[in-house]
């Protein structure tokens, strides 16, 4: 006899990494293609004599250390095993099966699948024609039912940000017991300061006795550590606390927690690299842009190419020439910035496709 699981485990898609092909550059995980720091590689080493013990399972120093460079409190900090597991936590604090999470789409390709896994509802709410999130459409698809709804900005995988005009429009056209959760895994890479501070923002509104958005937050991306798994939630203490009664204890692992400490201790190193990341950005995009490509704005690690129906093609034409973007069949393909040589090698294929 086979063992019974859930009916439901049958529509769920399963998440699709971005794929590595030996001896291919990969620009389809939105990682740092640089090296870790020596600093943080030091930490990780050192820590590792200590692996017999169990972690700090509410991570207390790395808690501590980013509240205090936030300006928040420590019981407004929950760390979590990156920030999709906080995305998780966050809908299974908020959801049932009556519920619904509300997000962009398309977006942060985790949002459907851990909402499916919870089995809350979605409200998945489409673009603007020029790939950002539609604020006025997003509102207009608030349900009663609604008990989250996640803005990814800069968003995942189209790069577009939202203005504080925007950020500030949606939560206030929210009502105030459903929580809006700003997803800034990109926020170290947007150099537009038109562009707000989610974290500021969601400051700015609990001030104001908005106690329903929350900012979620990455190492994986800018600090470079996606292999370790680290990510963390600023929230107003009443979500912070429901977020750890869904939490797997010990999450967070030792060396994931040191080398987060670490890379603080190095973070102007770390933002210093960004900036090279984002002047590649503007290079890349003004060259795809120039060889023909329709190129959305991006605030992010990452441009984003609408291919539509040629998107299968492009990859397949990437793949040939050993390089691997991340493609949406049907809709576009995200490419990550990489190191200057990697972006040229990038660009040559680019410009090589037909068209
Ligand atoms: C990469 C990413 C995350 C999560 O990354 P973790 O590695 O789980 O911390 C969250 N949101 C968006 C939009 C992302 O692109």
């Amino acid at each position: 006899m086979t063992v019974r699981t859930r009916a439901d485990l049958e529509s769920l898609p399963g998440y699709v990494p971005g794929r590595s092909v030996p001896g291919a550059i990969k620009l389809a995980s939105n990682e740092d293609s640089l090296d870790p720091l020596p600093s943080v590689v030091t930490a990780i080493a050192e820590a590792a004599s200590r692996i017999n013990r169990y972690p700090d399972s509410g991570a207390g120093e790395l808690t501590a250390r980013l509240a205090r460079k936030l300006g928040v409190t420590e019981e407004q900090v929950s760390l979590g095993c990156g920030s999709v597991t906080l995305c998780q936590q966050l809908i299974q604090a908020t959801c049932t099966e009556a519920d619904a999470v509300l997000f962009p789409w398309r977006s942060f390709e985790a949002y459907p699948l851990v909402t499916q896994v919870v089995g809350a509802g979605q409200v998945k709410v489409g673009l603007t024609p020029g790939h950002a999130l539609d604020i006025d459409a997003m509102i207009a698809a608030l349900t009663p039912e609604v008990r989250i709804a996640f803005v990814c900005t800069p968003n995942n995988p189209t790069g577009t940000a939202l203005t504080r005009a925007e950020l500030e429009r949606f939560i206030e056209a929210v009502p105030s017991d459903v929580l809006v959760v700003v997803d800034e895994a990109y926020r170290e890479f947007v150099s537009d300061p038109e562009v707000p501070d989610g974290v500021e923002v969601a400051k700015e509104q609990w001030a104001r006795g908005r106690d329903n958005v929350a900012v979620l937050r990455t190492f994986s991306k800018a600090y470079g550590l996606a292999g370790l798994r680290v990510g963390y939630l600023v929230a107003p203490e009443a979500v912070t606390a429901a977020v750890r009664k869904v939490f797997v204890p010990f999450g967070v692992n030792a060396l994931a927690q040191v080398a987060a400490l670490a890379s603080l201790d190095a973070e102007d190193e770390l933002l210093e690299r960004c900036r090279g990341v984002v002047a590649e950005r503007s290079r890349v995009h003004a060259a795809l842009v120039e060889a023909g490509y329709e190129v959305p704005a991006s605030q992010a690690n990452f441009v984003w190419l609408p291919l539509g129906e040629r998107t299968a093609e492009f990859n397949e034409h990437c793949l040939a020439n050993k390089v691997v973007v991340r493609a949406f069949v049907g809709d576009g393909a995200r490419v990550t910035i990489g190191t200057p040589e990697e972006n040229d090698t990038f660009l040559a294929v680019a410009r090589s496709f037909p068209r």
